[in-house]
């Protein structure tokens, strides 16, 4: 694995370490290709903005941090820099008309809230889920993201933690892998899941994956310098890729914005 799209960087204040090591870190494990995806900023209409992304004032400290240590690394490592975001139809033309504006290359379809955040019903993603609606809402929110045809890949296309009615869960998420192999758009099995025992990436999805050949991708989702590479994930998920026949694509094709 010489690529990893999937970076996150204390700029988001969940994620910790030097932005540069993260880099070292990289090239010292053999990736050629790396993406800075740093949570997309965001703004709600009464002027709060959301604790767990980049801060609209950091975008520029954001770009000017990488442009310059891309530059520094030219020669051993092709950095790309971008966002992992929602798609929350109502802001959705918004938010990817401000990404291209603040500089953004490419995007990671991130849905961790099966309805936008700033609705008081809101819940974020891996909180265990029993409704019909919130699967219902998630589902169509990753699909709509795969349509829009803006995202290279979707990150962690199984977080929604949904315990309900398995044969629902099936068929729902099965629409995921349709819309994926339809429009080309990879779904990425996520290491931050495997190294953490989250309740993803979610088995019953990873069987999904194998049955239907939808594309798949890897993402590292580093939030520690020590995850810019994660050797023991990537060995998880390769057994899989044997075990589960998965249409594994490798590296995915960059959708410049
Ligand atoms: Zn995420
Ligand atoms: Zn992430």
């Amino acid at each position: 694995m010489d690529y990893n799209y999937h970076t996150h960087t204390y700029l988001c204040s969940h994620a910790t370490g030097e932005i540069e090591d993260y880099i070292k870190t990289a090239i010292e494990n053999g990736i050629k290709y790396m993406g800075f995806s740093e949570h997309f900023p965001l703004r709600f209409e009464n002027g709060v903005q959301s604790g767990y992304r980049l801060m609209v004032e950091d975008v520029d400290f954001y770009f000017s941090t990488l442009y310059g240590l891309r530059e520094k690394y030219k020669d051993k490592i092709d950095i790309k820099i971008g966002f992992e975001m929602e798609y929350y139809p109502a802001l959705f033309d918004e938010m990817v008309n401000n990404a291209k504006k603040y500089g953004g290359e490419y995007l990671i379809l991130g849905q961790h809230f099966p309805s936008p955040e700033y609705l008081k019903s809101s819940k974020y993603v891996i909180i265990p889920e029993e409704s019909a609606n919130a699967l219902e809402d998630y589902v169509s929110g990753v699909v709509e993201g795969i349509k829009s045809g803006v995202f290279t890949y979707v990150a962690h296309p199984d977080i929604l933690n949904f315990v309900g009615d398995k044969d629902l869960y099936r068929e729902s998420f099965v629409k995921i892998c349709e819309a994926s192999k339809e429009y080309n758009v990879p779904l990425e099995i996520n290491f931050f899941g495997i190294r953490d025992n989250r309740n993803y990436p979610d088995m019953r999805f990873v069987e999904l994956l194998g049955e239907t050949k939808a594309p798949v991708t890897f993402g590292f989702d580093s939030h520690t310098v020590k995850d810019a590479f994660d050797g023991n994930s990537l060995k998880i998920a390769k057994e899989w890729v044997e075990k589960y026949k998965l249409n594994y694509i490798g590296k995915p094709n960059i959708i410049e914005l």
